[in-house]
């Protein structure tokens, strides 16, 4: 069966074809490491996660390089504004290598904590230095850059498809960019080498060719993307606010240099919300997993919330809809617990997940698929489990870990604990208590662990 997914590039959904058979190589781009990640970056770290496992359940064998911004991504997202990762140092009385170190742990420790799949490699920035210069000579000596007080830039009005992957032609770029034009020939230049400002020693400086400085952020994925999956490669994923900006600079600079796609798909996450708003650092109003943690919140129930909406769609945080989701993950959990060992699968219900997988990752419809299956009196828990552990190589709930509990455990004690869960996660200790009560009456004791409510047998 083929896999359907939506190339922002050609605003189509496209069957998937790969460049080496077999084979199928990503790059994404990576967190900027000055500050915790907040739900809305992993939300899209999740979609990464969950796409790559769909490419290794149709049998790809999949290399995934994921950068770590750690210098050049400018408080203005532009080519102005302070370097976010000296700010930070500022801020927090450390050096910037330190700050790199410290949230590149903490970025690496929510993607384990979210079941995410780690890379074959975490390129740095700053360890690539060498090849961002090379690029940039590259483009030098076929006449694409000039030379500014401040920095090098990419003349992109040598381009005649500037701007394709974000549809825009250049009147309409031009209107959107709220950006100083400085000295830049064209409002949609940008930098490609930075000046360290004049008399004033930065800590993460090189000297180059034009002079000492850093590198800008869209040149680093270019080097890093070319150097480590060649070009054209096959997939390239990130967050939908790199359509317009940092994705259409990595395209300009890539396919100006050596004449050829940078890469053939291009795959976009959405937002999550905060009320009307972009979940966002520098809007300050941002979730990070260590809160949700401190909450109660089982980093996996956010992974469940995010397989309910499919990743094109914008998604509104709110507390009730993930207790919701915590509450239907631990359900999960009790019945999954509950089965017999594996026994034969169900191999028209893998039909159909594998089928809403293919369709450009509908989740939302495999999660259905997968309630059908489990509320389906037909199949014994033994069949149920077999597939439903084979569902969860993509949805990465963490099942296969679950160990089995002694009892089976009745329908209407099940929905008892969720109904609990759901009441103590809105802090109604008064309804929770008396579940609690009505579950010991039935004859089940209950603990309350990190793992979820866990019940035994009187
Ligand atoms: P950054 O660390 O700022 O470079 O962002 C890391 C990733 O998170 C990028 O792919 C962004 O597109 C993505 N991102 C930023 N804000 C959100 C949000 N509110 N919802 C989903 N993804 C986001
Ligand atoms: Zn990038």
């Amino acid at each position: 069966m083929s896999l359907k997914i939506y190339n922002t590039l050609s605003r189509k959904t496209e069957e998937f074809k790969p460049i080496k058979k077999g084979r199928a190589d990503i790059y994404a781009c990576g967190p900027t490491v000055y500050n915790y990640a907040h739900i809305g970056n992993l939300r899209t770290y999740v979609f990464e996660d969950i796409f790559k496992r769909v490419l290794q359940y149709n049998g790809y064998k999949v290399k995934h390089i994921m950068n770590i911004t750690d210098v050049g991504h400018l408080t203005s997202n532009g080519d102005e504004g302070e370097d976010k990762m000296e700010k930070s140092a500022e801020r927090e009385g450390k050096t910037a290598w330190q700050i790199a170190k410290f949230y590149t742990a903490a970025f690496q420790k929510d993607l384990k904590d979210l079941n995410i799949l780690l890379p074959n490699k975490f390129p740095k920035a700053t360890d690539n230095i060498k090849e961002q210069i090379n690029l940039i000579k590259k483009l030098e000596q076929k006449g694409f850059t000039y030379k500014t007080n401040d920095g090098v830039y990419f003349d992109t009005s040598k381009l005649t498809d500037y701007g394709k992957l974000a549809g825009l032609d250049k009147q309409q770029l031009k209107a959107g960019a709220r950006v100083e034009m400085g000295e830049k020939k064209n409002i949609t230049d940008f930098a490609l080498w930075k000046f360290s400002p004049k008399g004033q020693k930065r800590e993460m400086e090189w000297p180059s060719p034009w002079g000492v400085g850093f590198p800008g952020w869209h040149i680093e994925c270019s080097a890093m993307a070319t150097k480590y999956l060649g070009q054209p490669f096959d997939i390239h994923v990130g967050g939908i606010d790199h359509v317009s900006v940092h994705h259409t600079n990595e395209i300009a600079q890539s396919e100006a240099a050596n004449d050829k796609p940078l890469a053939n798909y291009w795959l976009h996450g959405e937002f999550i919300l905060m009320g009307e708003d972009k979940m966002a650092k520098s809007a300050d109003n941002f979730i990070t997993l260590d809160t949700l943690k401190e909450k109660g919140i089982n980093p996996l129930a956010y992974r469940y919330l995010l397989l309910q909406t499919h990743y094109r769609k914008q998604l509104s945080f709110s507390w009730e809809a993930l207790g919701a989701a915590q509450n239907g993950l631990y359900h999960l959990y009790n019945i999954v617990q509950s089965w017999d060992k594996p026994g034969p699968s169900c191999n028209d219900c893998e039909l159909k997940f594998l089928e809403a997988v293919n369709n450009d990752l509908d989740m939302p419809a495999a999660m259905a698929i997968m309630w059908d299956l489990i509320k389906n009196p037909i199949f014994p828990g033994s069949a149920k489990k077999r597939t439903i552990l084979k569902f969860d190589k993509i949805l990465g709930l963490g099942l296969a870990k679950l160990k089995k509990q002694k009892i089976n455990i009745p329908t209407e004690i099940q929905n008892l604990i969720a109904e609990r869960d759901g009441a103590r996660f809105s802090k109604n200790w008064d309804k929770s208590d008396e579940l609690r009560k009505k579950i010991e009456t039935a004859g089940y004791t209950v603990m309350d662990t990190p793992e979820g409510t866990k019940i035994e047998k009187k």
